[in-house]
């Protein structure tokens, strides 16, 4: 990893969004930025170079936010700190050292000084946030000797003691590697301290005195010496050394790794480091610490949203160890009411400057407000539909931005389902109500019972459904909530690790349940006088924060109700209409056309629900296996003459008639990409021995000759044989009687009144002949339809670019056809020689292994396949400079490969109904000039 890392240098690190304007405050190889009152090096567009936090905690001192001062190392340090073998690059110790001098001057502290110590907390900040993915170290300066003199400063020894040894315990723990060593052994600090507090007879960590804290520390430090042979470092200058090397070296552990794959965010940006001055929100009931929302982010309601703790520090109220209390409890609590009003002010500054929702980290000294951090506020689908719109509306967030901003893969969520209210209302009234928790990811989940991530995973993966309950989660959970339906935690609360990964990644949660108690070594679930196992089935309503024993029925979600069932109108839904008014939005920008993969004049229906403007693949195949066509399809395989097949084509013609005629109809005008037979036969053919016998039966033939020629019909994988053109060219009478059903139904719907623009596709083109040879077939049967009709039909004749030598003799083909759409799924296997019915069996493996940064069928190898398409884009164009482009792989729905298909200039992309609103998110992102 590290030499990939390497590799990549700073020119490949600023060529990346946003780099241009960073050029402004950085003077090259500058490796330090430093934040404070007098001197402020950097401002929030440099988040490449210093870290969505560390350009945030610059922009938010410089807009006079009362920000504790401190300096960041920035990206570049790490991606050089992996260049040279995790080595700090030469010169960074002095310059950290002078830096530290600096801070010293403004705080008036020092570090290791016996009764004035510099403090500081040392986190990472990558350029996109990464919550809870990389190390954080607090209180970093405390020793043996600074602890005195933070008891006598804060006339508050307990206090001290606490600090250090939390300090102690983060630093052993993320620097030292003192940790559990498998999923369910308890940490190794925490099992000390409850030994400890057994011992004591006492039950809460703020039972434990000073005397016995400073017992604490002493084990503490003996666990450190134990585990790896080494002491505890006094000299904070050699902790802050080892703080800075440990949270580079995050950056390459292997749940960050995850995150990254599953967010799309290269391994190259690496992370900037924050140094800032230590504030305490645990110094006594005068102190506090909170996250908060300028807005609701599971709602998008404009209410102030968060939560706080008195008397805690920061990592309490993300760790969801003690439940938080809301934010706007604030406002009546004496000691606080102050800070309150400060907060509502601040709230309001932060959605002027930085133009979108804010989550913002606070803490409370001594009653003195802190801002810590602030970042765009991660938030469910519907919060962003919501906000983008209101906040447009307000004017307090540009249209481009609410456009830009957005995870086109999100609006997935708001097509997630919800209970089935019948459903749902039974499992009430039948007492399977078992608790309420906080509501902290929309959506209804139900599946099998788990408590670790590694069983979520083994099940979701033989494809069952699992809801994750944990008590609380942690970054190592992260490959079960992905495999998990839903995620239920009985401890924490809507800001927890578990509340927000399940937002982000839109997965059911609901958090902080304390109705339930889970016990790990039983492997059971307990609320209410009922028992849960494992592999029970359990539901929980992430909207409301309801926890069911027992499967409840799924239905659609509010938007699918209002565009598909037509079960609700669109003024009576809220969502509909965010939705509708982002997806205007989106229109106002996009360049690329929108088209649909359909097969039936429904699928047509609901693509054009969602925004479709036509049709970019009608895979005709796929209506052969509907009813009895299937007998008259098998007739025709199995014909051993042309007059045989000719009368078996027979019956299918008037199927693949009606069939055209429905799309045609609820196309209403739109055109319609419709593609010539491609699988091969043998798809079609029954291959168990019985059925084989059935179909002989049927179609009058002996057993045995339907097991011969089903025998000549197989084929192996990657499914290279006579499929394609290659059936049209052998048995030209298929092609003739689907160019006919096209031609007739085209005529029969063009005379009712309604406009059509058939564009028949031929498949799986490698050579210009090949084409040649189908597209005068499609001429001369469509012009012997216009004459029996008398109907005059406008028509295009192309070809699918989905086989290299299509791509690489683009030019050639480009004589004939008048449109190319790209096979991305085919043009993948063939570009990659991967087999994509086969390739399910190791490619999440190279995706972990970074062999393959996202899997090559689902986002398209832009490298690989996309320069074949490069290639053939160009090679097209200049043969016939206006050919029509497309792509109708699955690729045409992913945002990362609609992006590049905007970057290429092709017309249209075009995916299944449901992805249409990613796409067309995407689309308007790309004209935006979004990069990945
Ligand atoms: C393709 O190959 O990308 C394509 C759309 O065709 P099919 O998936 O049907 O092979
Ligand atoms: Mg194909």
């Amino acid at each position: 990893m590290a030499t990939t890392l390497g590799k990549k240098s700073a020119a490949k690190n600023s060529s990346k969004k946003g780099a241009g304007k960073e050029s402004k405050g950085g003077k090259p190889g500058r490796m330090i930025y430093y934040f404070g009152a007098k001197q402020c090096d950097g401002d929030g567009t440099m988040k490449s170079l210093l870290g969505g936090k560390g350009a945030n905690l610059a922009q938010m001192t410089k807009i006079g936010l009362p920000v504790p001062p401190g300096f960041t190392i920035t990206t570049q340090v790490c991606i050089d700190y992996y260049k040279h073998g995790k080595k700090f690059p030469e010169g960074l110790e002095g310059k950290v050292a002078s830096f530290v001098k600096l801070l010293e001057k403004e705080t008036g502290k020092k570090f290791g000084d016996g009764s004035n110590a510099l403090l500081v907390s040392v986190r990472s900040g990558a350029r996109d946030s990464m919550p809870g993915m990389m190390d954080t170290i607090l209180n970093l300066g405390l020793n043996d000797d600074t602890v005195k003199g933070l008891a006598a400063a804060t006339g508050n020894p307990r206090f001290a003691y606490d600090s250090y040894r939390r300090f102690i315990q983060m630093y052993g723990d993320v620097v030292m590697g003192v940790q559990k060593r498998h999923e369910n052994e308890n940490d190794p600090f925490e099992e000390v301290m409850e030994v400890l507090k057994h011992e004591l007879g006492v039950h809460n960590d703020t039972d434990l005195t000073e005397e016995s804290l400073r017992e604490l520390i002493k084990r503490y430090l003996h666990l450190i010496k134990q585990r790896t042979g080494k002491n505890f470092p006094q000299d904070p200058f050699v902790q802050l050394l080892g703080a800075l090397g440990s949270v580079f070296g995050s950056w390459m552990n292997d749940r960050a790794i995850l995150y990254r794959r599953k967010y799309k965010i290269p391994d190259e940006w690496g992370t900037a480091v924050n140094v800032q001055s230590m504030v305490f929100g645990n110094m006594g009931d005068d102190c506090a610490t909170g996250v908060a929302f300028t807005r609701d982010p599971a709602t998008g309601e404009d209410v102030f949203y968060g939560e706080y703790l008195v008397n805690a520090q920061g990592e309490d109220v993300v760790a969801g160890v003690r439940t938080p209390k809301p934010v706007a409890e604030m406002a009546d609590d004496p000691m606080f009411a102050g800070t309150y009003k400060q907060l509502e002010k601040v709230r309001e500054r932060l959605e002027k400057k930085f133009g979108d929702v804010q989550d913002f980290e606070f803490t409370v000294e001594k009653k003195k407000l802190y801002m810590l951090q602030t970042r765009h506020g991660k938030r469910t689908a519907l919060a962003y539909v919501k906000i983008a719109h209101d906040m447009v509306k307000q004017k307090l967030m540009t249209p481009e931005h609410a456009i830009q901003s957005a995870d086109p893969d999100a609006l997935s969520q708001l097509l997630a389902p919800i209970f089935d209210q019948a459903d749902y209302a039974a499992a009430k009234n039948g007492g399977r109500l078992l608790t309420t928790g906080l509501a902290a990811g929309p959506g209804a989940a139900t599946g099998q019972l788990v408590f670790t991530a590694s069983k979520a995973e083994e099940l979701a993966h033989a494809g069952k459904k699992v809801v994750l309950a944990r008590v609380e989660t942690s970054p190592e959970d992260l490959r079960g909530m992905i495999a998990a339906e839903g995620i239920l935690t009985s401890r924490g609360g809507v800001s927890s690790h578990a509340a927000l990964v399940a937002r982000q990644m839109g997965k059911v949660c609901v958090a902080g349940a304390g109705g339930i108690q889970i016990d790990y070594a039983k492997g059971t679930l307990n609320c209410a006088g009922q028992t849960l196992r494992e592999g029970d089935a359990i539901s929980i309503n992430g909207s409301t924060g309801e926890v069911f024993a027992g499967g409840i029925k799924t239905a659609d979600s509010e938007l699918l109700q209002v565009l598909i069932a037509e079960t609700m109108k669109p003024e009576d839904s809220l969502v509909y209409q965010y939705y509708a008014f982002i997806m205007k939005l989106a229109d106002k920008y996009r360049k690329l056309g929108l088209r649909t993969n359909a097969d039936t004049p429904e699928q047509v229906k609901h693509a054009i629900a969602f925004g479709a403007e036509g049709i970019g693949l009608t895979r005709t195949e796929h209506m052969f296996f509907e009813g009895d066509r299937i007998d008259a399809m098998r007739e025709m395989i199995l014909a051993e003459s042309e007059e045989v097949r000719r009368a078996a084509l027979a019956k299918l013609l008037p199927y693949q008639r009606d069939d055209f005629e429905g799309i045609f109809r609820a196309l209403a005008g739109r055109p319609a990409t419709i593609r010539l037979l491609d699988p091969p036969l043998h798809e079609f053919v029954p291959h168990e021995a019985k059925a084989q016998a059935d179909l002989a039966k049927k179609l009058g033939l002996s057993p045995e000759k339907v097991a011969v020629r089903v025998a000549a019909l197989h084929e192996f994988n990657p499914m290279l044989g006579h499929r394609g053109c290659r059936l049209g060219i052998s048995y030209p009478e298929i092609s003739e009687m689907q160019v006919r059903a096209i031609f007739e139904a085209a005529a029969k719907v063009q005379k009712s009144g309604i406009k059509v623009k058939p564009e028949i596709m031929i498949p799986l083109v490698g050579f210009k002949k090949e084409l040649d040879n189908q597209v005068e077939l499609v001429h001369a049967v469509a012009a012997k339809v216009q004459k029996e009709t008398g109907e005059k039909i406008r028509y295009l004749v192309g070809t699918m670019i989905e086989i290299p030598r299509g791509a690489l003799t683009a030019d050639e083909i480009a004589e004939t056809a008048e449109f190319f759409s790209f096979g991305t799924n085919d043009l993948t296997q063939t570009c990659l020689g991967m087999s994509r019915d086969d390739s399910a069996s190791f490619l999440p493996h190279y995706t972990e292994l970074g062999i393959v940064k996202a899997n090559p069928f689902a986002s398209l190898d832009t490298t690989g396949v996309g320069q074949l398409m490069q290639i053939a884009v160009d090679k097209g164009r200049k043969t016939r400079a206006g050919i029509k482009l497309g792509i109708c792989g699955e690729h045409g729905g992913d945002p990362h490969s609609v992006v590049f298909c905007h970057n290429l200039g092709l017309d249209y992309v075009s995916c299944s109904p449901f992805r249409l609103p990613v796409a067309r998110l995407a689309a308007a992102q790309a004209s935006l000039g979004k990069t990945y």
